[in-house]
């Protein structure tokens, strides 16, 4: 930030945040991109429901800051709000509190509750905002749970102090958009009617949508990749809003996400068995192999080309095609490691590679943070063959760990891993276009040809990778820039 221009106050709001509640990506994201902001000089409190599955050790750092009583629905129900603060490391975390709606679930539980749960959440954080006499500049909304402030904002809150702000929806992911019938969203909204037509919330004659009304109403839109922001306005990637988000491009913008380089560090990770960096990487990466393999019930071979999987397991992540290519995939010289939930198409299928191939294949069927980080540094290689990809974080943590991504060619997979370039030697990943099995197997088996016929080049992409900038901060300046473009009138001052 330039000296004469002044401290932004933006807000974040989300359904997720690392490390209270955390499901995916989005979750990396409303933890990592408001510690990149604040060093650049924005002021960011970042607003998220204070769901009963938030661990014990936050719950008990938080300190009460208030109450009132909101209406929300159309006959002017009443629910509490509670506001429940939390300061880490000079960010403001305030939780929404009301145990009706946030009493269970992980933190979701299903469209029927999560629609009223995501409405009420939506209202409350601009009443929130009125309450503490803190408003912001700038209301940055992420996904379709956060996607009804807008309409909020320009309605019902209109005229009222945080009425001033502006509006920013991001989209993680546009296959979720929170759909329902009109009736059932009137309701719970208290919306006004005219809301409920095409160019807003209307989905089809009985459906309202919305991601759909979010996005109309705010006055920028961005999304995590300028790949992904091209694919959604085209009918296979746009998730029936395609027309929407074509008519109102020129206010979207893609802005490729980063990780948190502190936390997604292979030189401090106590996660880890051995630490590592840039110099160390050809030497040590090799313990963590070990240690991966001995506690997965995997042949302890150093020799073994290790392939890691880190995936929510649905048909988004391309798990059909690894599935198809899965017996190919293995030899005598190959391990695989998985580590997800989800399908139980997916999940079941991977049971069963592991069930006939003890010892080489592990099918880790759950949530688990510390052994994802030593997956990160103990594989080889990473897989991401997504359908589709809006950023995509995992291929990006690979890469700072050293472990090469195996990639197709969508979204931010694109825009993040340079395929390599052999009469070169430049690249950081292998990737494939189609989405089609033999392109996969086809990549998997280039990654192995270079790994095992020519160490040396392999080791120059693992040094590479390490060396590249996946952090925060180019994309967090981009946010500044568009903060800034949409509230001129105090970089003037
Ligand atoms: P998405 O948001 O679509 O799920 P991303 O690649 O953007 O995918 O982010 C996934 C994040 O969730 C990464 O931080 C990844 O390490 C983490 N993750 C996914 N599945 C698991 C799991 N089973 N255990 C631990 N971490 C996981």
């Amino acid at each position: 930030m330039s000296d004469n221009t002044q401290a932004r106050k933006i807000a974040f709001i989300g359904s997720e945040c690392y490390p209270f509640v955390k499901t995916g990506g989005l979750g990396d994201v409303m933890y990592a991109l408001p510690r990149a902001l604040t060093p650049l000089g924005c002021e960011v409190r970042v607003f998220l429901p204070n769901y009963a599955c938030i661990p014990p050790k936050y719950k008990d750092q938080m300190l009460y800051r208030g109450n009132f009583m909101m209406d929300l629905c159309s006959d002017g129900r009443q629910f509490y709000v509670g506001i429940m603060e939390l300061v880490m490391d000079g960010v403001i975390y305030d939780f929404i509190d009301n145990r009706e709606f946030f009493d269970w679930g992980n933190p979701y539980t299903g469209l029927w509750e999560d629609i009223p749960k995501y409405c009420y959440f939506s209202k409350a954080v601009l009443a929130v905002m009125n309450y503490m006499e803190w408003i912001p500049d700038v209301i940055h909304c992420h996904d379709w749970q956060a996607s009804l402030v807008p309409l909020y904002l320009r309605t019902r809150f209109d005229g009222t102090p945080v009425g001033s702000a502006k509006s920013i929806v991001t989209i993680h992911n546009l296959r979720f958009q929170g759909i329902c019938g009109i009736e059932h969203l009137k309701y719970w909204t208290g919306l006004p009617d005219y809301l409920f037509d095409y160019p807003v919330l209307k989905q089809n004659e009985n459906e309202a949508n919305m991601f759909k009304g979010g996005l109309a109403y705010a006055d920028k839109i961005t999304t995590v990749s300028e790949t992904y922001a091209e694919e959604i306005q085209t009918s296979f990637y746009g998730e029936g809003l395609n027309g929407h988000l074509y008519y109102h491009r020129p206010k979207l913008k893609g802005i490729v996400n980063g990780i948190d380089v502190q936390l997604w560090n292979s030189a401090t990770d106590k996660l880890l068995a051995a630490d590592y960096d840039y110099d160390s990487v050809l030497e040590k990466k090799i313990e963590n192999k070990r240690a991966l393999q001995e506690q997965l019930g995997l042949e302890q071979d150093d020799g073994q080309f290790v392939i890691g999987l880190i995936s929510r397991l649905t048909d988004q992540k391309g798990l059909d095609l690894v599935n198809a290519v899965f017996p190919e995939m293995l030899d005598e010289h190959t391990q695989v490691v998985i580590l997800g939930t989800g399908d139980p198409r997916y999940e079941g299928a991977f049971r069963y590679y592991e069930g006939e191939n003890k010892g080489r294949v592990c099918a880790y069927i759950s949530y688990n943070e510390s052994l994802a980080h030593l997956i990160y540094a103990g594989a080889d290689a990473l897989l991401v063959p997504s359908l589709f990809e809006p950023c995509g974080l995992t291929q990006l943590i690979a890469m700072r760990y050293g472990t090469v991504p195996i990639v197709r060619e969508t979204g931010g997979l694109k825009d993040t891993v340079q395929p390599y370039n052999e009469e070169t030697n430049e690249g950081n990943g292998f990737t494939f276009d189609w989405y089609q099995a033999d392109l996969l197997l086809d990549a998997i088996r280039r990654a192995k040809a270079l790994y095992f016929e020519d160490r040396s080049r392999w080791n120059d992409m693992v040094q590479r990778d390490m060396a590249k900038d996946v952090s925060w901060e180019n994309s967090a300046r981009k946010y500044l820039a568009l903060y800034e473009e949409l509230t001129p009138e105090e970089a003037a001052e």
